[in-house]
């Protein structure tokens, strides 16, 4: 059997794609042959992003969507399975905030928690939903390290716990909807050059923390996760789910 991914007549509903990690999930499933429909709070940038991808014959397009909104999600998730399906869904929209744990507020909790968690629930529910009844589906979370580890030398607590909750819901509903078809799987990154890593790592005590516990001496790429996503998506990792992919340069080999 070659090993190819085809994702030709496939519908991807990436949330967060208008940027880093989901806009490289959506270029690199958009190649692959997916219509991919850009999730995100942005209007400008996610257009441009959806732009972008038109120009390199990738079928896409944007919709506002902003996660901590369930009404929102619902009117999303349904709009888009009533007009195409959806056989793929990427949740990539997050936020990360650094704070000693003994100066965390409520606000800052609710922000992390219900963007990370609440919101990649509720994206998988409504997608579920519609990917239930018709047997079939594969959705993929961007979990994190900061699941199976806690980063140093910035503190993060609610952030590490958001994702660890992220990686628990992937393999409870891997379990719960395995016999209807659909597949739930995470991928697990190390530091990845994104806007939500800039800041970090033009510190230079956290940069050289970051990369001597990282065996590759190296952060990682959008692409490079989106390699993983792509293949967690399709049909070439048609029997796994609940799998958490760690793509981390080896960060936590130590
Ligand atoms: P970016 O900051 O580059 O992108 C974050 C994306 O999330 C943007 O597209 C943003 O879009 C979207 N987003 C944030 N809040 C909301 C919201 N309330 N509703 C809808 N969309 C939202 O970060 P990354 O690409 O690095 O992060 C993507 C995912 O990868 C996150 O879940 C992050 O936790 C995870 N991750 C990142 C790592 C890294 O090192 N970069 C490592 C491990 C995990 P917009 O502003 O348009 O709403």
């Amino acid at each position: 059997m070659p090993y190819q991914i085809d994702l030709t007549g496939r519908h991807a509903l990436v949330t967060g794609g208008t940027r880093g990690i989901g806009l490289a999930c959506c270029r690199l499933l958009g190649e692959a042959g997916a219509s991919v429909v850009i999730a995100g709070r942005a209007v400008a940038e996610g257009e441009a992003a959806a732009r972008a991808l038109a120009d390199d014959g990738i079928t896409a397009r944007f919709v506002s969507l902003n996660v901590l909104s369930e009404s929102a999600i619902v009117e999303v998730v349904g709009e888009m399975a009533a007009a195409t399906g959806i056989d793929i869904l990427v949740n990539s929209a997050g936020i990360a905030r650094h704070r000693d744990t003994l100066d965390v507020d409520a606000s800052l909790w609710n922000d992390l928690v219900d963007t990370n968690f609440r919101g990649t629930f509720f994206c998988c529910r409504e997608a579920l939903r519609h990917m239930a009844p018709r047997g079939q589906g594969s959705i993929v979370n961007i979990g994190s390290i900061s699941a199976q580890i806690a980063n140093i030398p910035q503190n993060q607590a609610v952030y590490n716990a958001s994702k660890a909750a992220v990686h628990m819901l992937t393999k409870s509903l891997a379990s719960e909807f395995a016999a209807q078809g659909v597949r739930v799987n995470a991928v697990s990154p190390g530091y990845i050059l994104t806007d939500m890593t800039r800041g970090g790592l033009e510190n230079a005590e956290w940069a050289k923390v970051w990369l001597d516990m990282t065996p590759m001496r190296r952060v990682g790429r959008p692409e490079e996760v989106a390699q993983a996503v792509l293949f967690l998506a399709s049909n070439a990792s048609s029997y796994m789910t609940g799998e958490i992919l760690t793509i981390d340069g080896g960060y936590t080999l130590r």
